[in-house]
């Protein structure tokens, strides 16, 4: 049965969360951290060998050189509530978004 959840009036809808970010498609501006109000998402570095580095952090130091560009990659999934804003402002088309039982 798919999940479905409230409005402040009452009225049911079905959420639309979001499952997964296309590394290759990603330009990393950044729009859908800006919206999302659920901490869901964060930049990481795409290095040449395909690994996502977090910024701040000693493997970041490490690889500096070998990143390529930065993407947005899902660190709290959990937490979104599917409002489907990051959708709305993403460019590049790189995300995908459900239903969920
Ligand atoms: S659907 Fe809403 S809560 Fe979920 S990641 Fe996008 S902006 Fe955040
Ligand atoms: S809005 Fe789209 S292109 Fe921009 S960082 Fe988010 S997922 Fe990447």
């Amino acid at each position: 049965m798919t999940r479905t959840a409230l409005t402040r009036g009452g009225t049911e809808y079905v959420p639309e969360f979001l499952m997964a970010i296309d590394p290759e498609k990603c330009i990393g501006c950044g729009r859908c951290y800006k919206v999302c109000g659920r901490g869901v998402m964060t930049l990481h570095g795409l290095t040449e060998d395909g690994a996502l580095v977090r910024p701040g952090t000693a493997e970041y130091d490490d690889v500096e050189d070998e990143i390529i560009k930065s993407v947005m990659t899902m660190v709290a999934p959990d937490l979104c509530i599917g409002c489907g804003a990051c959708a709305r402002v993403c460019p590049s088309d790189c995300q995908s978004h459900a239903a969920v039982d």
